[in-house]
């Protein structure tokens, strides 16, 4: 699979790791990282976002690649006694709240979600107290305590479901804290929702009109968004969905060239899915002057196999959850995975998470 960078509005920095890391540091890097891996009795799971010498390190070591909830449930069930998370700090504890016996440890503490930081849960706690009549459904990028004053935690691909559920039951939500997700899913389920206006800073850089340019230039591609982009790109998609769904559309789909709107670590697991295609990432505002992350997050950027190596030599970056809030949290997640299961519906989502 080609991945191609249009020539206008696109930034044109190679995507890489925010280590810079050279080839042989890197093969040095790794044969550390896999002895390391077997001593701690740990296994590596990455997210999609984050960087391709992450993501194939844990293909090699039997670790996993997927969205938050799932990398979490994957560790749950796997017999390794620690966690390395390569991701943001909610998919560390959300590892932890959902198995709280294991060592859970993260390559770099500071690796956050503009989402999470963006929903203290101290306001968000005052928010939900002026709307009682409100049932509250967050998405799973957000802190352990967000979670835990929640009723349901949802992911991107389940969130439609369970809002058009609790619409059907006649209840009104309150959502949090994605608003561009929010507005998505208020518009497919007709659901009354009061929404926290938080945002991605990656998705919300794909732009509407330099979408429309794109596409009058591909004519023959497809549009696969993730649904934490504006509306104004949502709407141009032939596919919205989260990491999992646009990941099956590249394989299945028969059109041979697609863009993309989602983070640009999707592109590792799309190129081994369907090696013969042609992808193109969508357009962010690339040289203009509000582009900050043009469709790489810079917290996923920061998990590199030096601050892999340095973790697991020092076993710091643990992450701990209080337990009465791990506990709560819990309530709300497994409300999520009984729903899916009563539905045979996969959770599988963004975030990401
Ligand atoms: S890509 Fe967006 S949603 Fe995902 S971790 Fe980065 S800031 Fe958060």
């Amino acid at each position: 699979m080609q991945v191609t960078k249009a020539p206008r509005a696109f930034k044109e920095e190679p995507f890489t790791s925010a280590e810079q890391v050279g080839p042989e540091e890197a093969a040095a890097l790794r044969v550390r990282a896999r002895e390391l891996l077997r001593a701690e009795d740990a296994v590596l799971v990455a997210h999609y976002y984050t960087e391709p010498e992450i993501q194939s390190l844990a293909d090699e070591t039997g670790g996993f690649i997927s969205d938050s909830l799932e990398m979490a449930r994957f560790g749950a069930d796997h017999p390794a006694s620690t966690l390395v998370v390569a991701g943001v700090r909610f998919m560390g504890e959300t590892a932890k709240i959902l198995t709280p016996h294991k060592r859970v440890l993260m390559l770099d503490l500071e690796a956050t979600c503009s989402l999470d930081d963006g929903c203290p849960p101290d306001e968000f706690s005052a928010f939900c107290d002026a709307h009682p009549d409100r049932t509250v459904v967050v998405y799973a990028n957000t802190s352990a305590a967000v979670k835990a004053r929640a009723d349901w935690v949802v992911t991107s691909s389940i969130a439609v479901d369970v809002v058009r559920h609790l619409h059907e039951r006649g209840e009104k939500i309150l959502w949090a804290p994605d608003k561009h997700l929010g507005d998505y899913v208020r518009r497919e389920t007709g659901a009354d929702m009061l929404c926290w206006e938080g945002s991605c800073i990656v998705h919300e850089e794909f732009k509407g009109v330099e979408l429309e340019r794109m596409r009058r230039q591909y004519p023959d591609a497809r549009v696969l968004v993730h649904p934490e982009s504006p509306r104004a790109v949502i709407e141009q998609a032939d596919v919205v969905g989260s990491t999992t769904k646009l990941l099956a559309a590249v394989r299945e789909m028969p059109e041979r060239r697609f863009i993309v709107a989602t983070d640009a670590g999707i592109f590792y697991k799309m190129r081994e899915a369907a090696p013969d295609k042609e992808l193109l990432e969508a357009p962010t505002a690339g040289r203009s002057a509000t582009c900050v992350s043009c469709a790489h997050c810079p917290w996923m950027a920061m998990n590199g196999l030096r601050s892999l190596v340095r973790t697991l030599e020092r076993g710091d970056n643990e992450i701990h959850v209080d337990p009465d809030v791990a506990a709560k949290a819990r309530i709300s997640l497994q409300r999520m995975m009984d729903f899916a299961k009563a539905r045979a519906r996969p959770v599988l989502g963004a975030g990401d998470a």
